[in-house]
Order: C-alpha cells, then sequence, then structure tokens
C-alpha cells in the first residue's frame, strides 16, 4: 500500500522528510486517526472539523480542503487491500533552516498520510469481546490536552507504565483526583442507568469516538448520559468503567489500577451501548 507525502502517493520506503522538520525537532505538528470499513469512514466530518481546531490552535494554515483530505483518505484506503484500517493524517509546521523555537511566517506544512491496519471491530457479544485491564495514575502531562499534538511523550509514557505491568491502557485522573481521559482514550461509567464521561476542557482530548457514542446514546437509547466530572473514587465504585477511542470503539474495562470493577466481568450496558454504536456509527 502507499502513503501520502505532500501531495504525492508513493512506497512508504520513498517518503523523505527532511529532519530539519519541525515535526521531528519539536513535536510541532497536529495528527488524526480516522476508522475505515470496507471503505466506509467513521466519523469523517468531525475528524476533520478536530483537525482545523487543532492546526488553527497552532497558526498552521489548514492545507486542504475537507473533500481533499477525502480524497486523500479514499485513495489510501483503495490502495490498501485490507478491509479494517486506520488513517492517520499528519500535519506538521514544516521544515526550516535552523533550530529556533519562533516559527516563520512563510513555512509550509509537511502532510504526511498512510494506513494501517487495525482488528476487526468488536462486535455487540460479551462472549468475544476484549476484557480491558488498565492501570489508574496521576495525569503529569501538559495543560493542552484538548490539541491533538503529534507531542505525545507525555501519553507515550503513562501508556508505557501499564504496558510494562501487562496492562492495556492507564487511565489518569487530575490533582483534584478527577479524571480526565486515558493515555490514548477517553473515559466513560455506569452507575444504574446513568452513564458519565467528563465534559470536555483542556484537560482531555475531544475524541471522536466519545462524541459519536454520547450521540447515538442520546438518541437512541433510554440511558441518561451526563457529561460531568468524577473522581476516581467514583471511577473505582462504578458498575461499568468503558474507554473509547477512534481503533478500540467502545472498549469494556473490567479492572482498575488492581481494582475489579462491578462484578468483574464485561456489563450488560457496554453490551447495549457497542450494539448501538456498531449500527449507527457510519450515519455523518
Ligand atoms: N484521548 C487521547 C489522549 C487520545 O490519544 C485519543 C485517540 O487516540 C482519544 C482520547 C480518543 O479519541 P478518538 O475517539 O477521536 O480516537
Amino acid at each position: 500500500s502507499q502513503v501520502f507525502l505532500n501531495g504525492d502517493y508513493m512506497p512508504m520506503a520513498d517518503a523523505k522528510i527532511s529532519p530539519m522538520d519541525r515535526g521531528f525537532l519539536f513535536g510541532d505538528g497536529i495528527y488524526e486517526v480516522i476508522p475505515c470499513y470496507d471503505k466506509k469512514l467513521v466519523g469523517f466530518k468531525p475528524h476533520i472539523a478536530r483537525l482545523t481546531d487543532g492546526l488553527a490552535a497552532l497558526e498552521i494554515a489548514n492545507p486542504y480542503t475537507e473533500q481533499q483530505w477525502r480524497d486523500i483518505c479514499l485513495t489510501l484506503a483503495d490502495q490498501n487491500p485490507e478491509p479494517n484500517l486506520g488513517i492517520y493524517l499528519h500535519v506538521s509546521r514544516g521544515t526550516d533552516s535552523k533550530r529556533y523555537h519562533a516559527y516563520p511566517d512563510d513555512i509550509k506544512p509537511t502532510v504526511y498520510a498512510f494506513t494501517f491496519e487495525v482488528p476487526t471491530p468488536p462486535v455487540a457479544d460479551i462472549s468475544k469481546a476484549k476484557a480491558y485491564k488498565v492501570a489508574l495514575e496521576q495525569d503529569l502531562r501538559w495543560q493542552h490536552c484538548n490539541i491533538k499534538s503529534t507531542a505525545l511523550l507525555g501519553n507515550v509514557m503513562h501508556f508505557q507504565q501499564g504496558y510494562k505491568k501487562g496492562l492495556n491502557e492507564t487511565i489518569l485522573y487530575n490533582q483534584q483526583d478527577e479524571i480526565t481521559e486515558a493515555s490514548s482514550s477517553n473515559v466513560f461509567i455506569v452507575e444504574g442507568n446513568t452513564i458519565k464521561t467528563p465534559p470536555l476542557d483542556n484537560q482531555l482530548l475531544p475524541g471522536i469516538t466519545r462524541l459519536l457514542v454520547l450521540k447515538v446514546l442520546r438518541q437512541f437509547s433510554e440511558f441518561d448520559v451526563q457529561e460531568v466530572t468524577f473522581t476516581k473514587e467514583t471511577l473505582l465504585a462504578a458498575d461499568e468503567v468503558w474507554i473509547t477511542s477512534s481503533t478500540k470503539e467502545i472498549a469494556p474495562v473490567i479492572e482498575v489500577g488492581g481494582h475489579a470493577i462491578g462484578d468483574g466481568t464485561i456489563g450488560k450496558v457496554w453490551l447495549a451501548a457497542q450494539a448501538l454504536f456498531s449500527q449507527y456509527k457510519f450515519e455523518e
């Protein structure tokens, strides 16, 4: 399969970027990951809207229109024979002649995109679902977590702490013990008939899966869906915990920081939510 670099499609081995690119030297860029199943994109419009917002926050002009981005995604998907793909889009500020924190006005962004195979999306079937066990740590990242920056070292360090213990993710809480998100996912909890996720602010990424999950639950279910702050103690006492992301969809979590969640098995509300998500995820 081919990759996209600055307007051209080519084999990955031919894609060359200068070591003076500010994406390499400073992590100065924005990225997206868009799921694509059988050539159908999930949440394309909100993904591109978030990319546009992130670029605006960094004062990088968006190099393409929404339609041009769609063409790039679909061209890359066409060239990859796998049915289940993630499409990675990356815009860095570009290449400078010197390494200097302030950025020049006339710099041309570097645009790179490629596809990668993702697992078959979860089906709403408790006997087939992967049950996640995750770590729990204080969030030690920066205060612009709403920006989908390519500077992911803080996230990588948190993820690695869980990974080293054989866990699948790391859920994070702030200095007030409030849950923010996880190192590469958003967090939901279930308490009886109520489903809660932290409200959007600078402490978490506005996840597109989070957005779509809220939308389908509000539109098609009777659950009481709330965007509300909750603490790690509340999370540990919840009936169910889920983490959401483009590549995981809704992942049921059965253990957090060594504590079993609920009865330690995948919950019924997860089943209902994943069934709705599977049914409606392609609607824009
Ligand atoms: N939070 C962080 C820190 C992430 O990196 C991601 C995705 O990779 C998410 C949340 C989930 O976002 P989305 O649902 O848009 O994939």
